[in-house]
């Protein structure tokens, strides 16, 4: 049976379609058996989203949080079709965690997206160094070549995200999300299950995922989040943890001798 340990897209009240504080989120984590959180708010571009103080300010929150891991994160939105993402220098500097997902907003950007198109944009997010997660990237409209791209991403060290909050808001994805891990199984790219929960109750919602995980017979190894040990080594290699936390070296340590 398939279980994970950390939730590492979930959003606050900050990006006001969302309902439930910091706080709540990493109580409800840790009540879950999670032992950690990513804080990942819209960015910018979505209606509603908080300000640039927000996310310049978040590491104000202690690391170490309600007894959880609390990473600061960002749900950054791809803008258009050369992979353009709405993540300033500033803010590049000062998330632990960032998420680029395509959120399909009717904006300028994104009209006519092809599958060629779409193959290029994902490749350009596939070399930006500051990208952890690929989002809930299943919609057939920007549907993408995944035996080019998956494995690139893997190449990259991006976590390709299985959406578990897709199964309920994004149904049309399902059949892509099952051929998104197909592919990452086919070529041993690691993924990340998450919530990207909109309220407390839905933190660490995983199971959708998870039971269409084990129809297919996805590698426990290669589920990110399932194990600490491999979110903490993720964390420390690919993330600016280490640089942009007081203590973070000490966290760490603990944490991997829990
Ligand atoms: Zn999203
Ligand atoms: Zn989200």
């Amino acid at each position: 049976m398939l279980k994970t340990v950390a939730d590492l897209h979930t959003h606050t009240l900050a990006s006001t379609h969302a309902y439930s504080t910091i706080r709540e989120m990493a109580e409800s984590a840790r009540e879950k058996g999670m032992f950690a959180i990513a804080i990942t708010d819209h960015a910018r571009t979505m209606p509603g989203a908080p300000g640039p103080w927000y996310f310049s300010s978040l590491h104000e929150m202690p690391a170490l949080y309600r007894g959880i891991l609390l990473l600061a994160g960002m749900e950054t939105n791809v803008l258009d079709l050369k992979g353009t993402l709405d993540i300033d220098d500033n803010e590049r500097g000062r998330m632990d965690w960032v998420v680029a997902s395509i959120h399909d907003l009717g904006l300028p950007g994104l009209e006519d997206p092809t599958v060629e198109r779409c193959t290029a944009l994902w490749m350009h997010v596939a070399h930006d160094p500051v990208v952890n997660v690929i989002g809930h990237s299943g919609s057939p409209k920007f549907r993408y070549d995944y035996e080019t791209v998956i494995p690139e991403f893997g190449r990259c060290h991006k976590l390709v995200e299985i959406n578990d909050h897709s199964f309920a808001v994004r149904r049309s994805s399902i059949e892509n999300c099952r051929t998104i891990a197909l592919t990452c199984k086919k070529y041993g790219v690691p993924i990340v299950v998450s919530s990207d929960a909109h309220n407390e109750t839905q933190v660490a919602n995983h199971g959708k995922a998870l039971e269409m995980l084990c129809e297919i017979g996805f590698p426990e190894e290669l589920i990110l989040n399932a194990n600490r040990g491999r979110v903490l080594q993720y964390v420390r290699r690919h993330t600016n943890f280490l640089r942009n936390r007081e203590n973070a070296e000490e966290i760490l340590r603990g944490l991997e001798h829990a």
